[in-house]
């Protein structure tokens, strides 16, 4: 809890505590369908531990949470007259990133509508602040452009005709392909594409239900690279830095401003500036990130690794890492027998050795291939070096996912930390599972008997995530089809590369049998869908999440608002939809319905995981899922509940999350517990305790601890799973050059590394496209180029450049600025919605409407025929629409750049820059998918499939989503 001093200096907006005395009566709640009445539940009026309101007619930070069932405002539309408005305040989580920032709806008791989201102060992970994504969530709520009923295609698939159908309709269509599938044997032709999954478990306890290997994600068009760095080094795939206490932080690409966990870690970034911590920034650009920053290393795209290999050398030769930690947590034992049987085990010869192999990469190396100068780069590890456990990092996407061996770049920035001891202390960086609490429901399903080669196919043995962007490629070749294909608040025409190849494969019903599409907005891949199903946004679903935001466990709760506060006046609902504007549904009541009518009787053993633990045999509802967790396995959070008189569930509606966990740090050394020792083994050549035959823990100075959950229990520097899994070369953090490295561009003819990774922080990837206000913010997508590129190629800002990719071209303005390196370009992904239909098919507020051409043998071409424009709906706004810029959709002229290893696309292109000749306009695409899946094969000639020892298709060790059951992995197994 901070001062309110504190909080002053952190710029917190204050209101006035109104007294509700003052306020006049309420006027009775607009008449609703008859339905049992139930007591608001009776609350105490204690604030909760995390807030604490001033004594009314003080200024407050946000309203106190023992009055929000009845809160009152100023009506700011009477100004001047102060006209009191009694609200209902109820907390929500964000849907809009995956940082879960709490949120608090303001519903109007009166007209039951949503009046304004602010941040909730109560929430853990965001205090109370939001990022301008959060508040946008109302403009989400009542986009006049918003889909509120199912929607059923009556012509070919993309030709955009559309009528109205029911949920039931749909339910049951989906219900009898699914069960036919699964009667049939064709469990892998069931597939869930998932975007923004916003939950954590659901879903996964769903496909385990259904018994299918269907779950296909986004992550290798997002952060599958960083994840294999990560895991590979710690068994767990992301980092969980804690920059509110660190000392140093450095950060790779935009992450302070548009990078994960984005508005919880910039408030802690920020906040340890504001107590002296120093920050470095590695990105091409000039990101708002690095201009808060004390150093910003313009990296040439694809050599940050070689960078931070230069700063471990540097900790290395001026002794600046923590020898006690290295020793202990690190497993260079196995390294030097493995790799230097030369030398004596000893931990001496261990730091030789490491001298030696790194010996390349001297600054002057590093500078070479960056562009960085030497001298900063020994600068800035020296500054990680004193800051020594007080050193923090954190690389997502960026380097990681644009670049061939972007994985290597997570693996060597993450060798920083473990060189320091920077690992799971107070101002380091964490393994995200020990910040992140998952709550596990009854009746867990097990994992699935099969595997589904459509997602994880052989070539790709440790692909971090599904390779779900090549599906059109491999359904191409004849590798399956699909019976049954959801999208879920997902865009693959838009946002994954090579989008024309999606277009040709969602429109043949040969390769895709019956695709719904799950989302709260419409998209580019709707269009192409069977059915278009609205699903609910922030204040209209629920969902349980929890994210690393920092050094603590935390659950927070997403809530339907209106269906909250309509109940808590006494009203009940059997689905949320029933409160939801039209019949807007969630996604949780829409998968336990479909599940429970694929098996109405029981017999596929499905509808057993969806009877409600209350009331044997019958159908569990949502609140009753969640009821279950909340009070069987969230811990503390009954006791929590009790000491205010609530029940969990009502402490949840209450507050909407729940701190499981404080400062967490050093988990590695928790001692395993001593019932889990019994009948445990410990190796003695390498003290790894074994249980069962599964690793709990290793002996350290004769104790047995939890250690990490890599095979050796260590940090494992050496990797034996690569060298198993035939990248022995690749055993050790390593620099891989990109694929947009110097040596691979022609500069006579115009070659550039084009960046095109980058976010815009006010919008988001697809469903920002219904919020108005910020679109009004940021509506455009430049092409970022150096004056002095500018001056060569006779372009200034605002012109048009023709960009050709391997694939194809875009047609881009361009804005002139030293916020590029030199011989570098950029464009943000953020931007380049279209829509074929001037109505209907995108939001008007942020897309063009286009032609798009398919001219025969794969070749497509697309020109804007109309930017953005006023018109006229139910909201006077849309008529006040000033901008015109919808952007350029760059994303479809990128062919896919499958790593071997990771899977992850490599985002950046090699792209020749010429003039526009006087045929080309502002916006124009043009693609070959013939090319584009050549390129594709290119990529797939550099995997080393499976298998790997054992016959296994995949590491066990190895993280996956929702894992199938061992027999699966064999690869002459189940399939
Ligand atoms: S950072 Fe912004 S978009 Fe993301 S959850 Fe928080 S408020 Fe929402």
């Amino acid at each position: 809890m901070r001062s309110l001093t504190e909080m002053l200096k952190l710029g917190a907006v204050f209101r006035q505590v109104v007294e509700t005395p003052d306020a006049p009566p309420l006027a009775p709640a607009t008449p609703r369908p008859a339905a049992p009445t139930t007591p608001v539940p009776t609350e105490p009026a204690r604030a909760p531990r995390h807030f604490t309101a001033p004594p009314t007619g003080e200024l407050a930070t946000y309203p106190p949470p023992e009055r929000w069932d009845d809160w009152v405002e100023y009506e700011s539309k009477a100004w001047p007259q102060k006209e009191p408005r009694r609200y209902m305040l109820v907390p929500t989580t964000c849907f809009n990133c995956e940082s879960g920032c709490g949120l608090l709806a303001y519903v109007d008791r009166q007209t039951f509508q949503v009046r304004k989201f602010e941040g909730n102060p109560v929430h853990p992970g965001s205090r109370g602040r939001n990022c301008a994504k959060g508040p946008a969530t109302i403009n989400q709520t009542y986009d006049p452009e918003r889909i509120l009923f199912p929607l059923k295609r009556v012509g070919p698939r993309g030709s955009g005709q559309w009528e109205r159908t029911t949920w039931d309709a749909v339910l049951d269509d989906f219900a009898t392909r699914i069960r036919a599938a699964l009667q049939e044997g064709r469990h892998n032709e069931v597939v869930y594409h998932v975007g923004r999954p916003g939950e954590d478990g659901f879903m996964e306890r769903i496909l385990q239900a259904w018994g299918v290997d269907a779950h296909n994600s986004h992550t290798n068009v997002c952060s599958a690279g960083a994840r294999l760095g990560y895991d590979i080094w710690m068994g767990s795939d992301r980092p969980s830095p804690d920059h509110a206490n660190a000392r140093f932080i450095l950060l790779l690409s935009s992450h302070l401003e548009t990078g994960h966990y984005f508005n919880p870690h910039a408030q802690r970034i920020i906040e340890a500036k504001m107590a002296g911590a120093k920050i470095a920034v590695m990105d091409p650009r000039l990101s708002n990130t690095a201009s808060m920053a004390d150093y910003w290393l313009s990296t040439y795209p694809g050599s940050e690794a070689a960078v931070l290999l230069a700063m471990a050398r540097v900790l290395l030769d001026e002794e600046l890492y923590d020898r006690a930690f290295v020793e202990r947590w690190v497993n260079w034992e196995e390294y030097l027998r493995a790799e230097r049987a030369d030398l004596e085990p000893t931990f001496d010869n261990f730091i030789l050795a490491l001298k030696e192999h790194y010996a390349e990469f001297t600054p002057e190396y590093a500078e070479q291939e960056s562009g960085v100068a030497a001298a900063t780069i020994v600068e800035v590890a020296r500054l990680a070096g004193r800051a020594g456990s007080a050193f923090s990092t954190h690389v997502w996407r960026g380097a990681a996912s644009g670049n061939l061996g972007g994985w290597q770049v997570a693996r060597c920035l993450f060798f920083l930390n473990v060189l320091t001891g920077s690992v799971g202390t107070p101002g380091g960086t964490s393994p995200n599972s020990w910040d992140k609490f998952v709550p596990v429901p009854w009746r867990k399903p097990g994992p699935q008997k099969v595997w589904n080669e459509l997602l994880w196919p052989r070539e790709y043995p440790l692909a971090h995530h599904e390779l779900s962007y090549l599906l059109p490629h491999f359904l191409k070749e004849g590798r399956g089809k699909l019976s049954a294909y959801f999208t879920r608040v997902y865009n693959p025409v838009w946002t994954n590369p090579d989008g024309a190849s999606w277009i040709e494969v969602l429109r043949d019903e040969s390769k895709i049998g019956l695709h719904a599409a799950l989302t709260p907005v419409w998209s580019e891949t709707a269009w192409f869908a069977d059915y278009v199903l609205p699903m609910g946004h922030a204040g209209e679903r629920h969902d349980t999440i929890s994210y690393e935001t920092h050094s603590a466990k935390w659950l927070g709760y997403r809530q339907p608002v209106l269906r909250v506060a309509r109940e808590k006046l006494g009203e009940r609902f059997e689905y949320t939809y029933e409160a939801n504007p039209g019949e807007v549904w969630e996604e949780d009541e829409w998968w336990i319905e479909l599940s429970w009518r694929i098996d109405p009787d029981g017999s596929l053993g499905i509808r057993h995981y969806f009877e409600s633990p209350y009331r044997p045999g019958e159908k569990i509802t949502i609140n009753e899922y969640h009821q279950w967790l909340f009070e069987n396995a969230v811990p503390g959070l009954p006791e929590a509940a009790a000491a205010e008189g609530l029940t969990p569930f009502d402490y949840m509606r209450k507050y909407g999350a729940f701190t499981v966990a404080d400062k967490v740090y050093r988990l590695h050394e928790t001692p395993v517990a001593p019932a889990q020792l019994d009948g445990a083994e410990v190796d003695e050549a390498s003290g790894i305790v074994r249980k069962g035959g599964a690793a709990i823990g290793i002996m350290r100075d004769g104790q047995a601890v939890t250690g990490f959950p890599t095979p050796s229990r260590k940090l494992e520097f050496y990797s034996s799973t690569l060298r198993d899994w035939k990248w022995p070369e690749y055993a050790l953090p390593t620099y891989i050059k990109s694929h947009v490295h110097p040596e691979n561009l022609d500069r006579s003819r115009e070659e550039f590394p084009l960046v095109a990774t980058f976010r815009l922080p006010t919008l988001i990837h697809t469903r920002s496209g219904n919020a108005k206000w910020l679109y009004e913010i940021s509506h455009t997508n430049p092409l970022w180029l150096h004056p002095t590129d500018a001056k060569r190629l006779g372009v200034k800002t605002g012109e048009l450049l023709k960009v050709n990719t391997d694939i194809g071209y875009f047609v881009s303005k361009v804005w002139v600025t030293e916020g590029i390196r030199p011989g570098v370009v950029a464009c943000s992904h953020h931007l380049g919605r279209w829509r074929l239909s001037d109505t209907i098919g995108c939001d008007r507020w942020s897309s063009a409407l286009v032609d798009l051409k398919e001219e025969g043998n794969g070749q497509w071409r697309m020109r804007q025929l109309q930017g953005i424009r006023p018109w006229k709906s139910e909201d006077p706004d849309s008529e006040r629409v000033w901008w015109s810029d919808a952007g350029v959709h760059q994303n479809m002229t990128f062919a896919v750049h499958p790593d071997p290893l990771s899977g992850m696309h490599c985002w950046h292109q090699k792209v020749r820059l010429e003039p526009v000749g006087p045929n080309d306009r502002y916006g124009d695409i043009y693609v070959d998918t013939r090319r584009s899946f050549e390129v594709y094969r290119e990529w797939l000639a550099m995997t080393r499939p499976a298998p790997g020892p054992g016959g296994l298709r995949r590491p066990l060790w190895l993280l996956r989503p929702y894992k199938p059951a061992p027999e699966a992995y064999q690869l002459n197994g189940a399939h």
